[in-house]
């Protein structure tokens, strides 16, 4: 499918921030355990987002942090006052999908359909335009793949889903921000279509360690900073990722085994102090702040109203 193949372009001359986000989901959102995250085989179990949604908020008020919260529709019906204190503290709101499923997997029709659901329950929910999206697990994996398009196709401004590394995504993807570009596609869709793509932070130089994951849990923070700051002076938008089970101080409350809890748990317990000492180190802002993208892009006004009207 060498069509579903962008043109890419770095953003080379934007006057790019820091980004930080955090991907809103519970403990058991996790995709190496299918029967936590598909919502029909899913067992009772303990949530914690309503507690460490504050807390969050108010370890990046401290620390004059914003950021953008990638929120994933289930979360959103069943906490929607949470997600209006995320956005009325000033933070963006973005869209981690409806259910916690790798994008990949599912066939490009019925994650359109997802990520579409999930976009209109977090607009009507705030009365504003959702503007990025991050798939869960960086499931979109490859510029390749024709879910890729399927992001711009729902009118999302940005992805941040392209992780520059093997397993998670790619070498082939792009290390810094670009803009993704496809020719029109059919005899009905005859316009080109367009994604700014803002990949996660990695740091190792050459090896790429996400920044994001166990792996930047273990380091000192001082040296994910000087990453950020290196990709920052190369033009760079630095964007790192956070987990509000990342800072529970508690052990997960409910049973997780092998690779989803060495993932889950690496580094967890004592992240909490690290992860201030990384939030001193930058003047973090929303993806959309930090890349300058807020202004220009305004959903029509009488799309919103009129789904608000309708009870949204
Ligand atoms: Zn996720």
């Amino acid at each position: 499918m060498t069509h579903c193949l962008p043109a890419v372009t770095r953003l080379a001359e934007w006057p790019f921030g820091y980004a930080l986000t955090v991907d809103v989901e519970e403990w058991y959102h996790n995709c190496l355990v299918p029967g936590y995250v598909h919502p029909e085989r899913r067992p009772p179990l303990p949530v914690e987002l309503d507690r460490l949604l504050p807390k969050l908020l108010d370890l990046l008020a401290e620390s004059d942090c914003r950021a953008t919260f990638f929120v994933l529709g289930e979360v959103a019906e069943r906490l929607p006052r949470r997600i209006r204190e995320i956005a009325r503290a000033g933070h963006e709101v973005g869209s981690h999908g409806y259910h916690h499923l790798r994008a990949c997997e599912r066939p490009p029709a019925e994650l359109a359909r997802d990520i579409g659901r999930c976009k209109m329950l977090l607009e009507d929910l705030l009365g504003e335009p959702v503007r990025g999206f991050r798939a869960p697990e960086w499931s979109l994996r490859h510029l390749r793949r024709p879910h890729v398009r399927e992001v711009a196709a729902a009118g999302f401004l940005y992805d941040s889903s392209l992780a520059p590394y093997p397993l998670s995504g790619s070498r082939r993807n792009p290390l810094y921000a670009s803009r993704l570009t496809w020719p029109a596609w059919s005899a009905v869709e005859t316009a080109a279509r367009e994604l700014l793509e803002f990949p996660p932070l990695t740091f190792g130089g050459f090896w790429r360690i996400p920044a994001g994951s166990w792996t930047g849990r273990l380091v000192q923070p001082e040296r994910l900073a000087a990453a950020a700051h290196r990709h920052h002076g190369s033009g760079g938008l630095p964007v790192a990722v956070v987990h509000p089970w990342e800072i529970s101080e508690q052990p997960t409350p409910g049973p997780l085994s092998g690779a989803a809890r060495f993932i889950h748990e690496t580094g967890r317990l004592h992240y909490l102090p690290r992860l201030r000492r990384l939030l001193a180190a930058a003047p973090w802002r929303s993806i959309a702040t930090a890349a300058g993208v807020a202004a220009p892009f305004r959903l029509a006004a009488p799309a919103i109203l009129a789904r608000v009207a309708r009870g949204g």
